[in-house]
C-alpha cells in the first residue's frame, strides 16, 4: 500500500522480474516489530499495520468494492470472483472470505485469485495472522485453512480451499508474468479486483500498461476495483483500457485512493444449462472429477462398468510424488501443483488412507549423479519437495543400504487407492446429499457408446436404457479408444503387476518410507510390503501372473538387496496403465478439427481424464478440478500454457504443426 500520504504502509512484495526461472520462489524477508506488526527487512516497510490494518483492508477492498450488497445478493451458480495483486499475509482475501460466509446465501461460492513474488515463510505466515486473527476471531477458521494447506515456495499456481465454498488459487510469481496469461484465460471473468502491492514509486514494475490490460480483460461488465493508491498515472493507465475511475476519501488521514468500475459491452454470459452430468469411470479419476464436482447443480450420475476401484486404482497402496524433470519445465511444473494439492486432498478429505512420512528416490547408478546436480541447481526445487541426498545422508533415514545418491522427497509418501477412491465416492455422495441433490451411481454397467443427440450427450449400455446428459466427462483410463474410436489421442496401455510379501524380513518391517529405484516398496500395511510394479507394455490383460511376482521379487534384490522367496508373496492384483507418449494426463475438453481451416473448437460439453500413466495418484485430483472448474464456470487452477500441455488433443496440434496428419498419431 501506499506510504506516501499517511502513517500507513503496507509491503505485499515486490514484483520484480527474474531472468532464470527456476522452481522455487525466495522467501519475503520479514520482521516483527515491538509493537507485533509485520514488516518487510528488505523494503522497511510494513505488511499492515497492528492497529489499523484490519479496518484500512476492509476499508479499501472490501468497502469500495461495495461486497457486502454484492455478497448478500449472490444468486448465481458460477462463484463470485475477486482477483489481487499482492498475497502478502492473506489478509484482504481472508477479509473477504469471512464477510462473504457471513453474509452471501447458503449455496453461494466466492473463488479468490491472488498473485505474490515472495511469499511469508509459514512461521512468518502464522504469527502475522495470529495477531490478524486476534484482532477479527471471525478469521480464526479460514486462517487454520490457510496455514494448513499453504504450499512450499514452488512456482505457480496452488489451489487452496479455505473453505467449501470458498476457493483461493494462490499464484506465486512475477504478477507481470501470472495475470496477462491468466487474463487471457478469464476473459470477463472478475467480479472485483484488488489492486494491492507496493506503492508505485517503491514498485514501478508493477504498476504498468500490461498489467491495467489485463486487469480490463478479466473484468465483467460492471466489475469493480479498488486500489489504495491515487497516483495519476494509475488512473490514467486504468482510464485508457476503459475503465471509468474516480477519486473517494483515503483511509485514515490519507487523502484520496481510487475506484472504477468497468463499463464497456461484454461477452454474453455462457447459458448452458448445468442440468445433469454424466462421469464414465469409477477409478481415482472418476473420484476424483465427482468430488471437483460437488457443486454441479443438476443431478450428477457416475457410471462403472464393474464395483468402484477395479482397474488400474485398485491395488491396495501406490506411492504419491511429483514427476520432476531435470530443468523446470512444463511437466515439473504441472506434476509440482498437482503433487502438493493431491496431498492436500488427500489428507484432507481421506486422512485415514493417506501416509505421507516421505519418500526416497534412488539413482540407478552414478552416471545419474549429474541429473541429481541439475534437479538441485538448474531446475532449484524447494527443499520442502525435493533435495538431492548423498548414499550416506539417504542411509539416515533407512535401513535399507543401497549405498548410492538420491533424492528425497520429504512431503511424499503412499495411500490406499482402493480406499480413498471409495471414500471419495461416498464423500461426494454425502456431500450432494446435504445439499439436497442427486446422485446416481450405476456400477455394473458398461459404458458401448457416447453420442450427440440434439442439445444433448446420450449414453448407451450394454444392457440397460440409454441415459440423455448435458455434460459428461469421460474418465475410463486405458479404455478410453472404445468410447472414443475416431479421436487422435495416442493413449496406450501397458500391463502391471504389484505382489505384496511379506513384512517380516529385517530390513522391511521397520520401513516408514517409500523406496523408490526402478521399482518401488511401499511400507507395510496389514503386515504386507507392496513391491513393484512390473511395466509391460506388451499386454493389456489383468490376469495375476506367478512370472510377474518373480520378476518384483528379483526387482527388490537387484534395486535393493533384499531377498525373498516366492513363500514370502501373499497376492498381487494386475491392471493396465492408461499412458501418453509425454507422460502428461490428457485433461481437459474433446475438440474437433476443422480440416479446411485446420481450427480446433471444443465440442459442446464433452470432457477426457485418461493418461494418467504411472503418477495417476498424484496428477489425478488437480487434473479433476481443471475440468470442474471449466464446467463450473470458475478459473482454472493452472496456468493456461500449461493447460496447453494437458489438452487431449495436443498430439494432433503437434502433429499438424509440423505438417503430418492429426492421424499420424494414433
Ligand atoms: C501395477 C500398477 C502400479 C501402480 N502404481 C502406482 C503408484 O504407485 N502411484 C501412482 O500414482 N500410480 C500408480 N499406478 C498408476 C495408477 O494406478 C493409474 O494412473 C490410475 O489408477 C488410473 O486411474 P483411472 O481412474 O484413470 O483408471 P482406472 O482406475 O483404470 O479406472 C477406469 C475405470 O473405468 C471403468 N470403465 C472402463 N471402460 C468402461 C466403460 N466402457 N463403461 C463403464 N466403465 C468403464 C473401469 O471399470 C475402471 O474402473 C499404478 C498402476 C499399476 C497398473
Amino acid at each position: 500500500m501506499d506510504n506516501s500520504s499517511g502513517p500507513l504502509s503496507v509491503y505485499k512484495g515486490s514484483q520484480m522480474s527474474q531472468p532464470h526461472k527456476t522452481a522455487e520462489i525466495d522467501y519475503a524477508q520479514v520482521s516483527f516489530d515491538a509493537d507485533g506488526t509485520p514488516e518487510s527487512s528488505g523494503f522497511g516497510d510494513i505488511y499492515f499495520h497492528r492497529a489499523q490494518g484490519i479496518a484500512e483492508s476492509s476499508y479499501v477492498f472490501l468497502e469500495q468494492n461495495r461486497l457486502r450488497d454484492r455478497f448478500y445478493t449472490w444468486a448465481t451458480h458460477r462463484p463470485f470472483v475477486i482477483a489481487e495483486t499482492g498475497f502478502g499475509t492473506g489478509l484482504n482475501c481472508l477479509l473477504a472470505a469471512a464477510l462473504f460466509l457471513d453474509v452471501a446465501p447458503a449455496n453461494a461460492r466466492l473463488h479468490i485469485v491472488s498473485v505474490e513474488a515472495y511469499p511469508l515463510t509459514p512461521s512468518d505466515l502464522q504469527h502475522a495472522l495470529a495477531i490478524a486473527s486476534a484482532l477479527a476471531p471471525q478469521l480464526q477458521p479460514l486462517v487454520q485453512q490457510l496455514l494448513s494447506a499453504y504450499p512450499p515456495p514452488i512456482r505457480g499456481t496452488h489451489r487452496i480451499h479455505l473453505h467449501d465454498r470458498v476457493t483461493l488459487d494462490l499464484m506465486l510469481g512475477d504478477v507481470l508474468d501470472c495475470f496477462p496469461e491468466w487474463s487471457q484465460d478469464n476473459r470477463n471473468s472478475v467480479d472485483a479486483w484488488f489492486l494491492d502491492g507496493f506503492a508505485p514509486q517503491k514498485n514501478p514494475q508493477m504498476w504498468q500498461p500490461q498489467l491495467y490490460r489485463a486487469i480490463a480483460r478479466s473484468l465483467r461488465v460492471h466489475g469493480t476495483l479498488a486500489t489504495f493508491t491515487a497516483t495519476g498515472h494509475v488512473r490514467r493507465g486504468l482510464q485508457n483500457v476503459g475503465m471509468q475511475m474516480h477519486k473517494v476519501p483515503g483511509f485514515g488521514s490519507k487523502r484520496d485512493m481510487l475506484v472504477g468500475s468497468m463499463q464497456r459491452i461484454g461477452d454474453p454470459e455462457p447459458d448452458t444449462e448445468l442440468t445433469h452430468i454424466a462421469i464414465i469411470g469409477n477409478g481415482i479419476a472418476g473420484a476424483n472429477l465427482a468430488w471437483s464436482l460437488r457443486h454441479f447443480p443438476g443431478d450428477m450420475t457416475i457410471i462403472g462398468e464393474q464395483e468402484p476401484a477395479s482397474g488400474a486404482s485398485g491395488n491396495p497402496q501406490g506411492a504419491v510424488y511429483p514427476l520432476l524433470q531435470a530443468n523446470w519445465t512444463p511437466t515439473s511444473a504441472f506434476y509440482s501443483s498437482a503433487f502438493v494439492y493431491a496431498r492436500q486432498r488427500y489428507l484432507s478429505l481421506t486422512p485415514e488412507y493417506s501416509h505421507f512420512q516421505g519418500l526416497i528416490d534412488y539413482v540407478s547408478n552414478t552416471k545419474q549423479y549429474p541429473r541429481l546436480r541439475k534437479m538441485k541447481n538448474i531446475a532449484g526445487y524447494p527443499k520442502a519437495l525435493f533435495t538431492a541426498r548423498t548414499a550416506a545422508q539417504l542411509a539416515q533415514h533407512t535401513k535399507v543400504p543401497i549405498g548410492l545418491a538420491g533424492g528425497h522427497h520429504p512431503l511424499a509418501g503412499w495411500i490406499e487407492p482402493a480406499a480413498t477412491v471409495n471414500a471419495l465416492l461416498q464423500c461426494t455422495i454425502r456431500f450432494r446429499q446435504q445439499q439436497g441433490r442427486v446422485t446416481h451411481t450405476c456400477f455394473q454397467h458398461q459404458v458401448t457408446r457416447v453420442s450427440r443427440a440434439g442439445q444433448q450427450w446420450a449414453i448407451e449400455y450394454e444392457h440397460h436404457p440409454a441415459l440423455t446428459v448435458s455434460h459428461v466427462v469421460i474418465a475410463n483410463g486405458e479404455r478410453v479408444p472404445e468410447l472414443l474410436p475416431q479421436t487422435t489421442i495416442p493413449i496406450r496401455p501397458v500391463r502391471g503387476q504389484i505382489t505384496r510379501v511379506r513384512a517380516s524380513h529385517s530390513s522391511l518391517s521397520g520401513l516408514s518410507q517409500v523406496l523408490c529405484r526402478g521399482g518401488y516398496v511401499v511400507p507395510a500395511l496389514d503386515g504386507a510390503v507392496c513391491i513393484g510394479a512390473t511395466f509391460d507394455k506388451s499386454r493389456a490383460d489383468a490376469k495375476l501372473l506367478d512370472t510377474d511376482h518373480d520378476k518384483n521379487i528379483e526387482m527388490l534384490h537387484e534395486q535393493f538387496g533384499i531377498s525373498c522367496t516366492r513363500t514370502d508373496v501373499i497376492d498381487g492384483r494386475a491392471s493396465v496403465r492408461a499412458t501418453t507418449p509425454d507422460h502428461l494426463p490428457v485433461a481437459g475438453a474433446l475438440q474437433q478439427g476443422d480440416d479446411a481451416s485446420g481450427c480446433w473448437q471444443p465440442l459442446p460439453n464433452i470432457y477426457l481424464l485418461s493418461g494418467l500413466g504411472a503418477r495417476g495418484l498424484t496428477s489425478a485430483p488437480l487434473a479433476a478440478e481443471l475440468i470442474a472448474s471449466r464446467i463450473l464456470q470458475q478459473p482454472a487452477p493452472i496456468a493456461r500454457h500449461l493447460q496447453e500441455s494437458l489438452c487431449p488433443m495436443r498430439f494432433a496440434k503437434r502433429a499438424q504443426v509440423k505438417g503430418l496428419s492429426p492421424f499420424s498419431v494414433r
